[in-house]
């Protein structure tokens, strides 16, 4: 795996002179599913993007898009052009690049039917005459299978390398969407990196390119089925701990220079009052949602039985995960609210 933040400075620099070019090609983006993390990524990266760039953005919840573009177009320093679309064929008809981050398979999937049906009726010669191939980059956690049939969808629609299709899900949550700081596992052929990596610089901070296309959601979901793994460890040792007499605060600073250490322990810890910035000290508001987390852990064990992968652990992770869900004092908080559902001290 590389990280091409270093591999690619130069590309970039070279991108930067670029835009102080006035000759320089205008280009077009589009931007579909202005979600929680969609709705900050396009505005950082309209607000970074050269005024004479153009940015359409598309959400089934038109609200969201005309509310962004009024945001973008109030803001003081430059940005490029941004526009509301009225289906996502209609962001993505005149768009170099297109990026999609959308919540399941099934919503990736009617985007793109949508944008595909567009193209389709555009006259080939317009298509032939772009000076670009058109790039598109799903942001979304979806499982590899699923955006390989997209991607195969893609290509088949506009042969040649008119159309590649990559995958760059992101780790960092609402925070590092909002700060401009996330991490995109990329699954990508090696020479779209170039094209690609500046573009993600703008919404994020590192871009860590994982293989072909499919290798990005694939390292996002062997990560996110660790953590699911080690979410519900670290609230049981701590449950545990607490229920022997132990200090949580005690506790978590003993896992934290010893084996058990983990992103759960040390900076989400479950426990109320450990960690002053972990959702459990906010009654687990915002943070990984837990109806995120299952829809993971979901993609992790299909993605696991078409690779004939063994997980043991994770069809209890996965009851564990439902049954806290469905309890109202844990829905919809942050998923370290396993402690909670353990009937763990708060
Ligand atoms: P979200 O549910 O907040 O937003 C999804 C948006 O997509 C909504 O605004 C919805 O209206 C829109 N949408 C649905 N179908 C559409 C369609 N066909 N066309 C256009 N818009 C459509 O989800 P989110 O939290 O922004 O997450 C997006 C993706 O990023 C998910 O795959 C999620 O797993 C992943 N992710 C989320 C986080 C996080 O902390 N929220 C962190 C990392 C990765």
């Amino acid at each position: 795996m590389k990280d091409t933040a270093r591999l690619w400075r130069p590309a970039l620099r070279a991108q930067r002179r670029a835009f102080s070019s006035s000759s320089r090609r205008l280009d077009n983006y589009a931007f579909i599913g202005l979600g929680q993390m969609g709705y900050q990524m396009a505005r950082n990266l309209q607000a970074k993007l050269p005024p004479n760039d153009t940015i359409r953005v598309f959400d089934i919840n038109n609200a969201a898009a005309e509310k962004l573009v009024r945001e973008m177009k109030a803001q003081q320093a430059g940005g490029a052009v941004a526009q509301v679309a009225t289906s996502a064929g209609d962001a993505a008809r005149e768009a170099d690049t297109v990026i999609t981050c959308l919540p399941e398979p099934k919503h990736v999937k009617s985007a793109f039917e949508s944008i595909l049906a567009t193209y389709d009726a555009i006259q080939n010669g317009e298509l032939l005459s772009r000076p670009k191939p058109r790039l598109f980059i799903d942001c979304s956690t979806i499982d590899p299978t699923s955006s390989r049939e997209v991607a195969a969808a893609v290509s088949s629609a506009l042969p040649n390398r008119r159309g590649q299709f990559v995958d760059a899900p992101m780790s960092g949550g609402v925070v590092g969407a909002t700060a401009g700081t996330l991490t995109f596992m990329l699954g990508a052929p090696d020479c779209l990196l170039g094209r690609i990596e500046p573009i993600l610089l703008r919404m994020g901070k590192r871009v860590l390119h994982c293989g072909a296309q499919g290798a990005g959601l694939s390292a996002k979901l062997a990560n996110n089925y660790l953590l699911a793994i080690e979410n519900i460890a670290t609230a049981e040792a701590m449950n545990l701990g607490v229920k022997w007499g132990l200090d949580p605060k005690v506790l978590a600073s003993v896992i934290n220079v010893s084996t058990g250490r983990c992103w759960p322990s040390e900076v989400n810890n479950p426990v109320p009052g450990v960690v002053d910035t972990a959702p459990a000290s906010r009654d687990y508001a915002g943070g990984f949602g837990i109806g995120l987390m299952r829809k993971d852990l979901r993609l992790a064990m299909l993605a696991a039985k078409e690779a004939d992968a063994e997980l043991p652990l994770a069809d209890k992770a996965s009851e564990v995960y439902r049954a806290a869900e469905a309890e109202e004092r844990c829905k919809g908080r942050d998923f370290s609210v396993v402690y909670r559902w353990l009937d763990g001290k708060e």
